[in-house]
C-alpha cells in the first residue's frame, strides 16, 4: 500500500490515519456515556499511526469528555459559531467547545451547508475561529449529485477548498484535516468507489500543493466520508490519498465503529 511521508528533523513521519464518528443529532446523554464507556474498553489500544475521534451532540460533550479523557479517543464537536462570544442565542463558540474537552471540530458538513445555509465564506470564518482557539478543524467538502452529473465536481471541489482555506497559513495547515464527502453518498448507502474517492483526494492534494507547496500537501490528512461501513472501509483505505474516514450512520453502533477503526 502506498502511503505519504513527511521528512523532518526527527526523521520520516507517516500521515496519521483519522477515523472520526459523526453522531449528528442522535443519542441522549446516558446513551452517549454508555457508548463512550464501551468504546473506551474496546479501543484501549490502537494500530500504530491511527487516531480515533467521536463527535457527540453539544449537550453530551462534557459528559463524554469525562469518560474518554486520558484514553486514546479524541473528542470532536460537530459545529461552532464563528464569533468568539456575543449575543448569538443558541450558538456555541470555539472556546466553549475547548472548555467541554474537544480537540477537534467538524466544519462545513454538507448538512450544515444545505440545511442551515452555511457558505464557503462562513466555513472559512469558522476555520479561522477554530484555529485561533487551538482546535483541529475537519473541513468538509463535496459535490451534490446534480453537480456531479453536470460535470461540475472538480470546479465545486476547487472552490470549496480554496475558499474554505482562504488566508490560512502553512502553520495552520499542520492541524487541518479535509474530509471529502460527496453529498450523494452521505446517509444514502451509496459509497463513492475507491477510485472515485482517490481521484478527488488526489485533486484536493494537487490544489493544496499549488497553494501551500508540496511539503504541506504531502502531510495533509484527507479523509473520506459517505456511507462508510465495516465492509467497504478496507478498499477505501487502500487508496494512496485516503488518510481516514468520517463516519456517520455506522459510527452510532459500537461494534460497527470498532470494526471500521480496526479495518
Ligand atoms: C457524515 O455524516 O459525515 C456521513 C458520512 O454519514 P454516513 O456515513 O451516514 O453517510
Amino acid at each position: 500500500m502506498i502511503r505519504r511521508f513527511r521528512i523532518d528533523e526527527g526523521g520520516v513521519h507517516m500521515i496519521r490515519t483519522l477515523i472520526a464518528g459523526n453522531w449528528k443529532m442522535y443519542k441522549t446523554i446516558p446513551e452517549a456515556v454508555d457508548f463512550a464507556e464501551r468504546l473506551k474498553e474496546e479501543l484501549s489500544t490502537l494500530p500504530e499511526g491511527r487516531d480515533v475521534a467521536i463527535a457527540p451532540t453539544f449537550t453530551a460533550l462534557h459528559a463524554v469528555s469525562g469518560i474518554i479523557g486520558g484514553s486514546l479517543i479524541k473528542l470532536c464537536a460537530q459545529n461552532l459559531h464563528e464569533a468568539a462570544e456575543g449575543a448569538f442565542t443558541g450558538e456555541i463558540s470555539a472556546a466553549m467547545i475547548c472548555d467541554a474537552g474537544c480537540s477537534h471540530v467538524i466544519i462545513g458538513h454538507s448538512e450544515r451547508r444545505t440545511l442551515f445555509g452555511e457558505t464557503d465564506a462562513s466555513v472559512n470564518r469558522k476555520m479561522q475561529s477554530a484555529l485561533a482557539a487551538g482546535l483541529k478543524p475537519i473541513m468538509c467538502i463535496g459535490e451534490t449529485l446534480e453537480q456531479r452529473e453536470c460535470g461540475e465536481t472538480f470546479s465545486v471541489i476547487e472552490r470549496q477548498v480554496k475558499a474554505g482555506l482562504h488566508d490560512l497559513g502553512a502553520g495552520d495547515m499542520a492541524v487541518v484535516t479535509i474530509a471529502y464527502e460527496p453529498v450523494w453518498a452521505i446517509g444514502t448507502g451509496k459509497t463513492a468507489t475507491p477510485e472515485q474517492a482517490q481521484e478527488i483526494h488526489a485533486f484536493v492534494r494537487g490544489i493544496v500543493t499549488a497553494v501551500y507547496g508540496s511539503d504541506v500537501a504531502a502531510t495533509l490528512p484527507i479523509i473520506y466520508g459517505g456511507s462508510v461501513n465495516p465492509g467497504n472501509i478496507s478498499a477505501i483505505m487502500a487508496q494512496p490519498d485516503v488518510n481516514g474516514a468520517l463516519v456517520g450512520g455506522a459510527s452510532l453502533d459500537v461494534d460497527k465503529f470498532v470494526k471500521i477503526v480496526r479495518y
